[in-house]
């Protein structure tokens, strides 16, 4: 629909991260208030938390750094092409 996709913001403080992680469940369920913990957070949001709480994050986490292209490759129906075409005609991406 001539739409630049987007990654998924944090729930918390909006930014668009581009490195994701995942840590253990007992973690996040700790770190994250319940009312929270269906929302995307980026790293800092997360770590902010879980260190409030002095958990012990950094033991198992992994990160998937994403790219915009690799997020636009993960979106069903959308090419590489609708998405350079869309950022052509203006979208309102910011910067
Ligand atoms: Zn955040």
């Amino acid at each position: 629909m001539g739409s630049i996709p987007k990654r998924q913001t944090c729930g918390v403080c909006g930014k668009t991260p581009c490195q994701l992680f995942h840590v253990p469940d007992e973690i996040w369920l700790e770190a994250v208030h319940p009312s929270r913990q269906q929302d995307i957070h980026c790293l800092d949001c997360f770590t902010a938390r879980a260190d409030e709480k002095l958990l012990l994050w950094d033991k198992d986490i992994q990160f998937y750094p994403v790219s915009m292209r690799t997020h636009i490759q993960l979106i069903p129906g959308v090419t590489l092409d609708d998405a350079l075409a869309a950022r052509e005609n203006g979208g309102s991406d910011g910067k």
